[in-house]
């Protein structure tokens, strides 16, 4: 917090103090030049505001139900093939928006020897479970040692088939994303990377380019993750470029999620209907690779589910199906034989 005053990016208010007494504040070096460099739609992402003190009544300490699908320390099971995996609470920079954000920081867990040992074995004893997820936190702070060490770890269960990595990384921090690292994420099981990116601006920097070549050009699947973010993508404008942009960086836009209720983050909530009048302002008018899900985590834990608006509007009595276009004209689709 005191960095970005003395930086000039951040006034010295007051109010701020309490912000940053309730919720971890940071910025890589990499991100501080783009804020001072004017990208409006970055600075929002990552400077505090004192709006974040607003509590509401619907928001949640744990909007996502992590807690009610934990298994062992770390490891979140929620649906029958794949697991969450989190090693480590701490990230390179702090989302003001986080949906983890009463668990990460600086002071965040990171798992002990011991609990990383139960949770390996925890996986290693479900055989239905093909993919291991790793998330945090962001898996990739850690040294590029450890990482190596798990992911050899992960590798030797022969029913996790592949591994995902969630991670801010690539885009805030680009030159981690160097020969260690690269040799770290080698292994026998794919490794698929998603990379949350909410703004074009996050997808511009050459070096960004460079670290999404690096891994792409090592064999990892890239996949995007946005959140829906007022007054920073909350445009059809800016998320067309978002998504073009992640397609020319070999990134798949995968998911666009509604913002989960986390605690004092109802200035970046966009109404879903809003959301969805968006998605349709998408679909048809740019290529379908730039589509991501547009999906919401259900509060509580029941799971994630897309939340496009439908196309098929109804089913009339004869059986025929009622169907819009992109562009809003209804069509009539027959019944089953
Ligand atoms: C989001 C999430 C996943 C991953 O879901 P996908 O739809 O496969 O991307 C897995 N487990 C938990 C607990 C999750 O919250
Ligand atoms: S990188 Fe992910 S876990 Fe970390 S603060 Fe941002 S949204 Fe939260």
């Amino acid at each position: 917090m005191r960095a970005l005053v003395d930086a000039g990016l951040l006034a010295d208010d007051p109010g701020m103090e309490a912000v940053a007494a309730r919720y971890a504040v940071a910025v890589t070096p990499h991100i501080a030049d783009q804020i001072q460099e004017g990208s409006a739609g970055i600075a929002q992402q990552f400077l505090p505001t004192t709006a974040e003190l607003r509590l509401t009544p619907e928001e949640r300490l744990d909007p996502i139900g992590d807690a009610v699908h934990e298994a062992v320390p770390g490891v979140v099971h929620r649906y029958p093939d794949r697991v969450l995996l989190k090693p480590i609470h701490v990230c390179p920079v702090y989302c003001r928006f986080c949906f983890r954000r009463e668990q990460v920081g600086p002071a965040g867990l990171i798992l002990k020897p011991a609990e990383l040992d139960r949770a390996l074995d925890w996986i290693a004893d479900q055989p239905a479970i093909w993919e291991v997820i790793l998330t945090g936190g962001d898996p990739l702070v850690m040294a590029p040692a450890a990482l190596g060490k798990l992911l050899a770890r992960l590798d030797a269960i022969p029913h996790v088939e592949t591994v995902r990595i969630h991670t801010r990384v690539p885009v805030v921090n680009p030159r981690k994303v160097d020969d260690a690292m690269l040799s770290a994420l080698s292994n026998t099981q794919p490794v698929w990377i998603a990379v949350h990116a909410n703004h074009p601006d996050e997808l511009k920097p050459p070096a960004v380019h460079a670290a999404l070549a690096r891994l792409s050009q090592a064999g990892h699947p890239l996949v995007g993750q946005t959140v829906l973010l007022k007054g920073i993508n909350d445009r059809v404008e800016t998320l067309t470029a978002l998504f073009r942009s992640m397609v020319k960086l070999r990134i798949k836009p995968y998911y666009l999620h509604q913002g989960d209720l986390a605690p004092g983050t109802s200035h970046f909530r966009v109404p879903l209907a809003q959301g969805q009048a968006l998605m349709t302002g998408l679909r048809g008018h740019i290529s379908g690779l730039c589509m991501p899900t547009y999906v919401l985590d259900l509060p509580g834990g029941a799971g994630k589910v897309p939340i496009e608006a439908a196309y098929i509007e109804s089913c009339r009595d004869d059986g025929r199906y009622v169907v819009r276009d992109p562009w809003g004209t209804a069509h009539v689709y027959p019944p089953e034989a």
